[in-house]
């Protein structure tokens, strides 16, 4: 793989057409989204999307989001478009909702990962809305971390993951979100969530029944087809064990009490931290602020060497089921019901 000297630019109009002019070299950047950094290629473009499973160590069969700037852009990439689409659009977009739609032929295989869908998504970031309407092409961007490791919501973050590997990253500041966009597709007349995101269950069924994939909370088998080819990979996880502990604080204090050993922590809800005993990180208190800081702390969690963590279990509505998925992928699917 080219070995590059990484540059983190900041978001200057200087830097942003340094970097549609490397993009559309087909090269890969990373860049800010309002979700988690992405790391930009261009979409239509099977060598650039080779550079971006590269960088990451992305299996081939896990699709990439196609970013677009204008509507106009989704009419170029997918073949057929419901009404529904239209209304979640003007609602939704720009913002963290990703629609998975069937495809032209415009989309490369690699891209879609082999499927015959591909996922679309405005992003509500101007920095990262800017870069595409110049490149004018979509740019497909997954996550801008190294495959496996929590996602990044700094441009420090994609740095210590990706330095070497790509030739710049644009630094828009921390991610207002923090976790990655909804993904949904559509049935009859349904919308199924296969990866929850800010855009809830609540927000979406006043639109159209919503049904949960079943992949979003269970762990999908080895031999089982996954909806959302994501969500069957391992994934967000720092080096350490990771436990979600389901229970009120009295009973989380005593079972950590049993079970601790040098090397553990806790992640708790920030009005926890004066109850705690025992050296912990806090998470906002707020579902909102769990999912901007999740990322943050397992990544924290390795810096400060941790072996063991037991996380206070987040909401599981709104865009705490966000949270409690990633966190579940994070643990391996290891929750203590207390
Ligand atoms: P990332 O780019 O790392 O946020 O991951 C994107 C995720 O979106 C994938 O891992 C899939 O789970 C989901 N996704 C993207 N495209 C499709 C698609 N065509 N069909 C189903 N899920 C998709
Ligand atoms: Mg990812």
């Amino acid at each position: 793989m080219a070995l590059y000297n990484t540059r983190l630019l900041g978001n200057s109009e200087e830097s942003i057409s340094y970097c549609v002019e490397l993009i559309n070299n087909g090269e890969v950047i990373g860049i800010p989204t309002e979700t988690v950094y992405g790391l930009a290629g261009d979409a239509l473009n099977p060598a650039a999307i080779y550079k971006i499973f590269e960088a990451k160590g992305r299996p081939q069969d896990n699709p990439l989001i196609v970013h677009i700037s204008k509507m106009s852009m989704l009419e170029e990439i997918a073949c057929y478009i419901p009404d529904i689409a239209y209304t979640l659009a003007d609602n939704f977009w720009p913002g963290p909702l990703t629609m998975v739609l069937p495809k032209k032929d415009i989309i490369p295989l690699q891209t879609s990962g082999g499927l015959d869908t591909v996922g679309i998504r405005m992003p509500a970031n101007s920095i990262a809305l800017k870069i595409i309407s110049q490149c004018k092409k979509p740019l497909a961007a997954p996550s801008a971390n190294i495959s496996g490791a929590p996602s990044p919501t700094t441009a420090k973050h994609v740095y210590n993951d990706l330095n070497g590997k790509i030739p710049a990253i644009i630094d828009g500041g921390a991610c207002m979100v923090g976790v990655e966009s909804t993904v949904i597709s559509f049935e009859d007349n349904s919308i199924r969530i296969l990866r929850p995101g800010m855009i809830s269950e609540e927000d979406l069924k006043k639109y159209a029944p919503v049904i949960i994939d079943k992949g979003v909370n269970e762990k999908i088998h080895e031999n089982e087809k996954a909806l959302s080819p994501g969500m069957k990979y391992k994934h967000y996880s720092p080096k350490a064990e990771v436990y979600v502990i389901d229970g009120e604080l009295v009973a989380f204090n005593n079972y950590v009490r049993n079970n601790f050993e040098e090397g553990t922590f806790c992640v708790v809800f920030d009005k926890d931290s004066s109850l705690i005993d025992f050296p912990h990180l806090t998470y906002g208190n707020s579902s909102e602020e769990n999912a901007r800081q999740l990322f943050d702390k397992l990544r924290e969690l390795d810096d400060i060497g941790a072996k063991t963590v037991y996380f206070r279990c987040p909401l599981k509505d709104g865009v705490g089921l966000a949270v409690y998925n990633r966190l579940l992928r994070a643990a391996g699917f290891e929750v203590i019901k207390l």
